[in-house]
């Protein structure tokens, strides 16, 4: 029988590496989810545990084409997030961000959906500020290779936004700051993956410029549960909120560490540094400890451990 309470929930780039984390919790509450994605980044491996359960359904979709669902809310996550795939084809990430949000807000009106959107602190661009709260506007390189990222997740802001002052949507802004942890694709290349994978296998970790760059990194749990909780926010509350670990690291102590932990004898290897990378990241997360009442809960070293242990059972 179906349970009154259950809510249709749409979770675009439900088969990515956050958004099948997320479909796990949805179901796991009781609720009846729709997978989807185009399987760009993301892959039908992360979900298979998921078939069998009779409220779950993927669906091969691209967000940039509208689609016609019966739902209640929407998280939408569809895009590619590791710089390595988002550059690519970059008029395509813009597409997919700004199309992408435009179907799923005009899908949310129809449906008068609750709709959460999953932005980046790659709005902040190279931030100037530190750490970076709400309020800051950010540092950005409107024409750089990344632009065609953090402008697509900001002009994805400014329609939810609208949306929300012009239409009356229910909407929920989250900035969200590095994430890693289980169900990482083993070429995904970002840089947890990266040296996790390379220290495994005894080759040289590659790490970009001289290494003193710093970023903050949130374990994939802790990220889903910030996300269900912002959903059943009160309606006033829109974000948006930084959700991310403040422990900042410098990319070398990331290395380290993971060289460390993985008792791997890598040595380290340096390679030029990316252009535009952001020199300094860290949220300041007063606002979702107040308005959410959240905090990380998994440090740094309980949450690598945890993701070493997956790659070294993915490795082939
Ligand atoms: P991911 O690349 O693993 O997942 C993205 C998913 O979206 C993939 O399954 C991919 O196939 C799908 N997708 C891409 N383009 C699509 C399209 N046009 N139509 C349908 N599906 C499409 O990345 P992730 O780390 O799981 O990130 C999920 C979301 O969270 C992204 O929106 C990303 O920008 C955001 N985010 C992630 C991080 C992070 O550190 N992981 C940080 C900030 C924001
Ligand atoms: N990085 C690195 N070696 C790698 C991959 C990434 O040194 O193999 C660096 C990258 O230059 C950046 C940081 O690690 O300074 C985080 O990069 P990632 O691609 O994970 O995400 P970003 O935060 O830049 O979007």
């Amino acid at each position: 029988m179906v349970r009154r309470d259950m809510r249709k929930i749409l979770v675009t780039g439900g088969a990515g590496f956050i958004g099948s984390h997320l479909c796990e919790r949805l179901l796991s509450e009781g609720n009846e989810v729709i997978c989807l994605d185009n399987f760009y980044t993301g892959s039908r491996k992360n979900v298979l545990h998921l078939l069998d359960n009779p409220y779950f359904e993927i669906l091969r979709h691209d967000v940039t084409i509208p689609c016609y669902l019966e739902i209640d809310e929407i998280y939408n996550l569809a895009c590619p997030a590791s710089p390595v795939y988002y550059q690519i084809n970059p008029i395509k990430t813009v597409k997919t961000s700004v199309m992408g949000a435009i179907n799923m807000l005009g899908l949310a009106k129809r449906k008068h959906a609750k709709i959460l959107q999953a932005s980046s602190s790659e709005v902040y661009g190279d931030p100037k500020v530190h750490p970076q709260k709400e309020d800051y506007w950010g540092y950005v390189n409107p024409v750089g290779i990344r632009s065609c990222y953090h402008e697509g997740k900001r002009c994805a802001e400014t329609l939810f936004m609208d949306y929300h002052i012009q239409n009356g949507l229910k909407i929920k802004i989250l900035r969200i700051f590095n994430t890693y942890g289980t169900r990482m694709q083993l070429n995904d290349g970002r840089v947890m993956s990266n040296f996790i994978v390379q220290a495994l296998n005894g080759e040289e970790l590659t790490v970009h410029g001289d290494g003193m760059q710093t970023r903050s990194f949130l374990f994939v749990d802790d990220l889903v549960d910030a996300m269900v909780i912002a959903m059943n926010t009160p309606d006033e509350f829109t974000g948006p909120v930084n959700i991310g670990n403040p422990e900042e690291i410098t990319v070398m102590e990331i290395a380290e560490k993971i060289i460390g932990m993985t008792g791997s004898a890598s040595g380290i290897s340096f390679h030029p540094g990316r252009e535009d990378d952001p020199a300094r990241r860290k949220p300041d997360i007063s606002l979702a400890r107040d308005e959410l009442d959240w905090e990380p809960r998994v440090g740094l070293e309980e949450g690598l451990a945890r993701t070493i242990e997956y790659f070294k059972k993915a490795l082939p």
